[in-house]
């Protein structure tokens, strides 16, 4: 008899009745997934306000650079 204990530990469902198996701990199981997605989903939402906020600025500068080219067209032709 050179087992001492059979031990049922069953780290994929996080049970250790050893002390020795190397579970990852409870909290990053359920948070982990969740602490990514939302890191991708600020990333996303983060890129989406900066290409908003180009296009904003592009879509400004356009508009002014229009109005002043419309000014000048409309003083050369008086
Ligand atoms: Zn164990």
């Amino acid at each position: 008899m050179t087992r001492p204990i059979q031990y049922a530990c069953d780290p994929s469902a996080r049970y250790c009745e050893c002390g020795h198996c190397s579970l990852p701990p409870a909290r990053n199981i359920d948070l982990e997934p969740m602490k990514g997605f939302n890191r991708a989903a600020t990333g996303f939402g983060i890129s989406l306000l900066l290409v908003f906020a180009i296009a904003i600025i592009l879509a400004a500068g356009f508009v002014r650079t229009e109005s002043i080219h419309r000014d000048i067209v409309f003083r050369r032709s008086v």
